[in-house]
């Protein structure tokens, strides 16, 4: 759930990802693929991609572009 008004003193500013992800949890993403919207089984189809890749890959929304991404956190090799 998202605040529709946001203070004037205070815009809107947007970094990698367009809304706070538990499964980030702040950290940097790498995108594998993503499904346009206008798919009415785009998230359906991200979900199962996600799920084929595992490691982590789950899907994001984002607006702008209005996709279904699925991305993989990025952890730093051991
Ligand atoms: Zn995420």
């Amino acid at each position: 759930m998202t605040s529709l008004k946001a203070p004037p003193s205070a815009p809107l500013v947007q970094t990698g990802t367009s809304s706070w992800c538990a499964d980030c949890d702040g950290r940097p993403s790498e995108r594998i693929t993503a499904f346009p919207a206008g798919n009415t089984r785009a998230d359906l189809l991200a979900e199962r991609a996600a799920a084929a890749h595992g490691h982590g890959a789950h899907v994001h929304f984002v607006p702008r572009g209005d996709l279904f991404a699925v991305v993989v956190p990025v952890v730093a090799a051991q």
